[in-house]
């Protein structure tokens, strides 16, 4: 039966690794022409590093990039277009998804430029379409609360809903509450930046359905 299916964005349609990787270069390129260094080694100072941004400030002492605030490497990896795709996997299944008559929604917590940026290098509008969006600053409560899922509700009344998402401890709760069905996709190479352990989680937090693959969408009933 078509269905509002609703996704998740980071480490659900793509890697959040790859964006992560992306804004550090972006911050390397920029900041290596003031400093007088190798943007290549500011790269490496950042990915040795548990606290990236703190790092590479120390590590410019001296230079003449010195004066470069923490907020400012923020905002220089908040703002970068972000060098991100969907792989044809995902694309291929949310095409087939749309073309069987299902309305595609995405819901995602997270600063509005940073997840905007995000969808637009995805190339996300295409499939949903912009008022499909739902990025969680933009109405002002997260996925710890019901409002962004009652706001997808209201795209699509009178269709099962569906969430497709990556994390426990946010992605499922709200959604089973409102009879939604949920879906975890398995962190399967361990590259995820939440780590996946739904053992951890009181029941009311767990998906209905875990998937290995996002492929796998296509062997539902929606
Ligand atoms: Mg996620």
């Amino acid at each position: 039966m078509p269905s509002l299916i609703a996704f998740d964005l980071d480490d659900t349609l793509y890697k959040e690794r790859d964006y992560v990787v992306s804004g550090r270069r972006a911050v390397a390129a920029a900041l290596a022409p003031v400093a007088g260094v190798d943007a290549g080694i500011l790269l490496e100072v950042m990915n040795n590093s548990d606290d990236a941004f703190e790092t590479l400030h120390a590590a410019l002492a001296g230079t003449p990039a010195a004066g470069v605030g923490i907020a400012e490497m923020v905002a220089i990896y908040r703002q970068h277009r972000p060098d991100i795709a969907l792989t044809t996997g995902v694309a291929g299944t949310l095409t087939e998804l749309r073309r069987r008559g299902n309305k595609l929604a995405l819901i995602t917590d997270g600063n509005h430029t940073r997840q905007h940026a995000k969808v637009r290098a995805l190339g996300l509008d295409d499939f949903f379409g912009r008022h499909n969006v739902i990025v969680s600053d933009d109405i002002g409560s997260d996925k710890t609360t019901p409002a962004p899922f009652a706001a997808a509700e209201r795209l699509a009344t009178g269709m099962p809903h569906v969430y497709v998402g990556d994390n426990p401890a946010k992605d499922f709760h709200w959604p089973s509450v409102r009879g939604w069905q949920t879906i975890m996709l398995a962190d399967a190479e361990g590259k995820n930046i939440h780590i996946q352990n739904i053992g951890g989680f009181p029941s009311v937090f767990k998906p209905q359905t875990v998937i290995d693959r996002f492929e796998r969408l296509l062997q539902f009933q929606f």
